[in-house]
């Protein structure tokens, strides 16, 4: 059942499911012979990084790190301060950073100039969602899940002031749902 604060769904559960496993598949088959560190930014990437791993059959650690760029919830400011820290050390590892949606990059911009400076072996990026038209710095992202209407979408580890992560589906809000 759709929530009721939806207005549309615009990736239906099967359909994450499904590109998860492909995505997993498609990193297995990159990273043989490999072990690879997934590092995902909370609180977003929690779920997807969850269901990615298990797809995984290389071996595969997880850790993560957890960031807040400063400015309104729904707008980046490209400030960003590490609020938790990976707990391993990179130097010399496949990493694999795990997003949720890549906005404008500003985000992953940062993360990925401080993560490079620790030394990795190889730094890649999965994002599940990738906004059309909608990147202010290139950002090379190995693997991208979908690509989104520049709308704000809920759901699936994604969320409108912490609510709505838990949907199974990527929604549209109502706009009713921004005003409580
Ligand atoms: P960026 O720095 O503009 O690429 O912003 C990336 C971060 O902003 C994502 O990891 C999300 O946490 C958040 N974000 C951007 N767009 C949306 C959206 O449509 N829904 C929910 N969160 C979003």
């Amino acid at each position: 059942m759709t929530h009721p604060d939806i207005e549309s769904i615009i990736i239906p559960e099967e359909k994450v499911r499904e590109r998860v496993r492909e995505l997993g598949a498609e990193v297995s088959r990159d990273y043989e012979g490999r072990s690879v560190l997934l590092v995902a930014v909370l609180r977003g990437a929690a779920l997807f990084i969850a269901d990615l791993s298990r797809e995984i059959t290389v071996p595969v650690e997880l850790d993560f790190m957890a960031v807040s760029s400063y400015g309104s919830s729904t707008k980046s400011s490209g400030v960003v301060r590490i609020l938790k820290d990976l707990d391993e050390q990179i130097e010399g590892r496949h990493v694999l950073v795990v997003e949720d949606i890549l906005d404008t990059g500003l985000t992953l911009k940062y993360l990925l100039k401080n993560l490079a400076s620790r030394k990795p072996a190889s730094l890649e990026v999965i994002t599940l969602l990738s906004k059309e038209g909608k990147q202010r710095v290139p950002i090379s992202c190995k693997y991208v899940g979908f690509s989104v209407p520049d709308a704000f979408v809920v759901g699936y580890g994604l969320d409108f002031a912490q609510r709505y992560r838990n949907l199974p589906y990527i929604g549209v809000l109502k706009p009713s749902a921004y005003q409580d």
